[in-house]
């Protein structure tokens, strides 16, 4: 049975706990709660001493600050996790990012800094898996001491949280001096219902952070109700006992050889045969098929009443499909409709919606702007089958299936341009030219051949309508139809002197073919010369 100590056994204890680890880190991961995936822990000591059993920092930690002992247990807190990592690391786990606390204390000690630097060295623990967890009330002692901590932790490339956040400390003025990467919001400071005042309050707080560049994680999240809530403002980061309490070294370790990081998908009902849950379970068939198997292809979830999406997931063919060298992470962490325009946003949510009112799959051509850190910004041209996989409540989970079609539309755009010019061309040097698609056999005249010639813009099942019409003569009737068989075998070029018109005004025709990468006839590009004196 545990006993609680007094503030005597404490301060009698403590440098024995130290010293036997008594004093350990436990665990409490984070979510992102979009993709049931695991994104974080903090560490949050725990005493377990052999003759009183747990204790609970909120009685010793305060013991610890007023006696200065404080910053000795928290460095033992950084010692402990850089072991842990050190052993995850070892063992070719993916440890995810831990968060230790910092009290204001430990602020008074000048090297804490380089104190827990030489650990982290000691150890060869990357800075990206160390976060630390400072708090409003760090700055009671003065601003200048936490500024200078806050620039000595970025310094050496810490990201920094600031922990309870909006517990009251002058919170939203301390942003502007005190420039931390991340805000910890405590739902249990939250009084009420989010759907009243303190919804809006804490959703203002959330895009005032994205506008100062913080990332914000709700911390405290202990119903299903707070965890969407918080995630429907953008913020999907949550850390509570709804997803896990905080758990010991070696249950925290089986988790992340369970997950490799990843984690607790959130619950979707099934639909149409495929169960959207099985996605996120590394071990099902879905999961293995939709990392290796298909082609490209993202899941993404879809709100019906605000038009959100939001990436849930991509296999890595996908980030190949797209190029531009972009991690998983960047993907899932910008927000899709930035990258479309107005029209192209328009249309791929049309897609959507239609996907979602017929159940079919639906196919959809878009641009979008990707922007990369290592390639910067760039178009591309995106095909994406949409199919819907997945509801829950009003969050509609699609799978797509995408081709990267920049390569195509580039060339047929630049196609169009030759064209163009092509026709231009042709017009001072006084001939007339048109464009023969060979698949579709259609043909699109030059300006000059529809205003001498009074054609449309387009003619199917070239070249019967001019053969008809009598533009073309009977007797050369066959010929040219056999020339469009030969283009479409492959031919490079054709030529030959033809009577046009019913004047049989003698024209000289000429055809050039153009292919595509993989040698299959595309376009051909056709002319008819006057032939005058010189000729
Ligand atoms: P904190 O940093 O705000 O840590 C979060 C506390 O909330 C933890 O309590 C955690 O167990 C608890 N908690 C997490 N999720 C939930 C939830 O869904 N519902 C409820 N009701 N509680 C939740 P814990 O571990 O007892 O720590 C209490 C405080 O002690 C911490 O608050 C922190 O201020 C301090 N502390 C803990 N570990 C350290 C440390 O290593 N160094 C320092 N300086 N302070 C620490
Ligand atoms: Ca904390
Ligand atoms: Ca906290």
């Amino acid at each position: 049975m545990d006993k609680k100590m007094n503030e005597t056994e404490i301060l009698l204890r403590f440098d024995n706990a130290l010293k036997e680890r008594h004093i350990v880190p436990y665990f409490q991961p984070q979510f992102n709660h979009a993709t049931g995936r695991m994104i974080g822990a903090e560490a949050l000591m725990r005493w377990i001493d052999p003759d009183f059993g747990m204790q609970s920092p909120v009685d010793f930690i305060p013991v610890f600050e007023n006696y200065r002992l404080i910053h000795r247990a928290d460095l033992s807190m950084v010692k402990q996790i850089c072991r842990s990592l050190r052993k995850w690391l070892d063992a070719g786990l993916k440890p995810v990012p831990i968060s230790f606390n910092i009290s204001r204390f430990d602020i008074y000690m000048h090297d804490f800094v380089a104190e827990i630097e030489s650990i982290r060295r000691k150890y060869g623990i990357p800075v990206e898996l160390l976060r630390a967890e400072i708090t409003e009330s760090s700055a009671i002692g003065g601003m200048e001491l936490v500024t200078d901590l806050l620039k000595r932790l970025h310094e050496c490339g810490y990201i920094v949280e600031m922990d309870d956040f909006g517990s009251g400390y002058s919170s939203l003025n301390i942003l502007k001096d005190l420039p931390v990467d991340m805000l910890k919001l405590d739902m249990r400071f939250l009084s009420g219902d989010l759907t009243g005042r303190g919804g809006t309050i804490i959703s203002s707080i959330v895009q005032m952070a994205k506008r100062l560049n913080a990332a914000t994680i709700a911390e405290g999240v202990e119903t299903v109700e707070q965890a969407d809530y918080m995630k429907s403002i953008g913020c999907s980061c949550v850390q509570g006992y709804l997803y896990s309490k905080p758990i010991d070294g070696e249950a925290f370790t089986a988790l992340l050889g369970k997950t490799g990081g990843e984690s607790l998908a959130p619950a979707f009902d099934k639909f149409g045969g495929v169960d959207a849950m099985k996605f996120w379970t590394p071990e099902t068939m879905e999961a293995l098929i939709f990392s290796h198997y298909v082609g490209a292809a993202a899941i993404f979830s879809y709100d019906l009443d605000s038009g959100a999406v939001e990436i849930l997931r991509v296999n890595p063919k996908y980030i190949k499909e797209l190029g531009m060298n972009l991690t998983e992470e960047e993907i899932i962490h910008s927000d899709p409709w930035e990258n479309h325009d107005e029209e192209s946003h328009r249309e791929f949510d049309a897609a959507i919606r239609k996907a979602i009112d017929t159940g079919e799959e639906v196919e959809c051509e878009n641009w979008r702007r990707i922007t990369s850190r290592c390639c910067g910004d760039d178009l591309i041209c995106v095909r994406s089958d949409i199919q819907v996989i997945g509801k829950a409540g009003k969050e509609v989970v699609i799978y797509s299936m995408v081709r990267n079609i920049t390569a195509e539309k580039k060339r047929s755009e630049a196609i169009k341009d030759s064209a163009t010019f092509f026709g231009f061309l042709a017009d001072q040097v006084n001939a007339y030219a048109w464009e023969y698609d060979i698949d579709t056999k259609r043909m699109h005249p030059c300006a000059r051949c529809r205003r001498d010639l009074g054609l449309p813009e387009l003619l199917e099942n070239y070249p019967e309508p001019v053969i008809e019409s009598g533009l073309f003569p009977q007797d050369y009737a066959d010929m040219y139809r056999d020339w469009h068989r030969q283009l479409e075998n492959g031919v490079e070029s054709l030529e030959a002197t033809i009577p046009l018109t019913p004047d049989r005004i003698p024209f000289r025709v000429r055809y050039t073919n153009v292919f595509d990468e993989n040698g299959r006839p595309l376009k051909a590009y056709g002319s008819a010369a006057l032939i005058t004196e010189n000729d």
